[in-house]
């Protein structure tokens, strides 16, 4: 039992699971949780948090067409 706790599972398309991802501010202060992202690679689904706002990304940009 190493994990703590359990990640929330990808509304989009229910088999990848949302990770944390965290950044950095321009001073230095870290954004944790700044991004979450679905591990499907075929699903792409992730979510942006700038300045208190919310944007949600359709696709990571693929070069497959
Ligand atoms: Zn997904």
């Amino acid at each position: 039992m190493e994990k703590g706790f359990a990640l929330p599972a990808c509304k989009k398309c229910g088999a990848g699971v949302l990770i944390p991802l965290s950044d950095y501010g321009r001073d230095g202060a870290p954004i944790e949780y700044k991004a979450w992202a679905c591990t499907n690679p075929e699903c792409g689904f992730n979510i942006r948090i700038d300045n208190g706002e919310i944007s949600y990304g359709r696709t990571i940009t693929s070069s497959n067409k």
